[in-house]
């Protein structure tokens, strides 16, 4: 830290992303990517012809890629706001409608990019206990009088609130936004999207990074109300009106051309997650119902720390949270299901050492 840094950043505590270690090759199932490559068309379309127009700057208003998206879900170009990843639209929402006057709630366990943007907006924020079977009481989110956010289905226990249950909250909170982040949506859980043509206070949030296999491409976007989405663009075009490459932006055009192409791979992942479910109870393992394409899992017979690390030690990352109130649990990704076998293999052999 240099002696230059403003001090209200230098007790910040940063979001820390999943390991990418390049020691040597992993089985990577720690940060939720798909095991599963972009579409054809997506590889087509980042041709030489379009990598030699970099020159040039790309759409700052993202008007095909935003066509293609308010086609797909049936809503108006207005309603939609295209960001570099999802996080970007996070940041520009607690930036945009949290404040020290307006608080947020959201859950002690979710996405820890919310409480590193409350600390980094100085909002004055609350997070809610999850209940004992780690699902959301939606009762701690009715008639708050701040700004909500949710990650539904929630991460990372995997486990989903209905649409009727968001509905409650947009409805008691009308002087507020809700926000509720659909990252994993498309492995099987309940999108509230719908109701965004009733409610002008709600926002959904979505990305590219999980069902798209385009983490690496980072593209998010949002669908709300006309007025929202001015909102987050005021934001943007304070701060980095390019935010989407021209690369990213061809390729997220693409992407949705491909639709059932994503839509197969989803299908994919939730066939290979109840087989895995399978295989870890048969292995001895306790885990929530996960509607995602990762499983949030504990064994009784070794300690969330330690099974990650002997994991890692056998070139197998997964997810370990140090809080303690999950710290005996592991996240896993849905990876091919070789990937999968090759953790269980590895997993029985751990426990038999461990047993011994
Ligand atoms: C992965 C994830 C994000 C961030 O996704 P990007 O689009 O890659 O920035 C947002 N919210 C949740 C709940 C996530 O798991």
């Amino acid at each position: 830290m240099s002696k230059y840094l403003i001090n209200r950043y230098k007790t910040l505590e940063v979001y820390v992303p999943g390991e990418q270690p390049k020691d040597m090759e992993y089985v990577k199932l720690n940060t939720n990517e798909s095991p599963f490559p972009p579409s054809k068309g997506v590889l087509d379309r980042i041709s030489s012809e379009e990598v030699s127009r970099l020159n040039l700057y790309p759409d700052p208003e993202c008007k095909k890629l935003k066509q293609k998206l308010a086609e797909l879900y049936n809503f108006n170009t207005e309603n939609i706001f295209i960001s570099n990843g999802s996080d970007e639209i996070l940041s520009f929402s607690f930036m945009a409608f949290c404040s020290e006057e307006v608080g947020a709630v959201f859950p002690n366990i979710s996405y820890g990019f919310y409480k590193v943007y409350g600390d980094l907006y100085d909002v004055d924020y609350k997070e809610m206990p999850l209940k004992k079977d780690f699902t959301i009481d939606i009762n701690d989110y009715l008639n708050v009088g701040k700004t909500v956010v949710i990650a539904n289905p929630n991460a990372p226990t995997g486990l989903s609130l209905s649409v009727d249950d968001i509905e409650k909250i947009v409805i008691s909170n009308p002087e507020n936004v809700v926000l509720i982040d659909e990252a994993y949506v498309d492995f099987g859980g309940n999108s509230c999207v719908e109701l965004v043509r009733k409610y002008d206070n709600l926002l959904v949030v979505r990305t590219y990074s999980k069902s798209r296999s385009m983490a690496g491409a980072r593209l998010g976007y949002a669908i709300g109300s006309k007025q929202l989405i001015e909102d987050l663009n005021r934001i943007k075009y304070s701060t980095n009106p390019y935010n989407i490459n021209r690369l990213t932006l061809a390729a997220g055009e693409a992407a949705i051309d491909d639709n059932d192409y994503y839509m197969s791979c989803c299908n994919e992942i939730v066939k290979i997650r109840e087989y895995s479910k399978k295989k870890l109870s048969d292995l001895g393992f306790e885990y929530l119902d996960s509607d995602t394409n990762f499983i949030f899992a504990k064994s009784s017979i070794i300690r969330g720390e330690e099974y990650y690390q002997k994991l890692k030690q056998n070139g197998v990352l997964v997810r370990h949270f140090s809080s303690p109130l999950i710290s005996d649990y592991v996240r896993i990704t849905i990876g091919t299901k070789e990937q999968m076998d090759m953790l269980f293999d590895i997993t029985e052999k751990i426990l038999q050492e461990v047993s011994l």
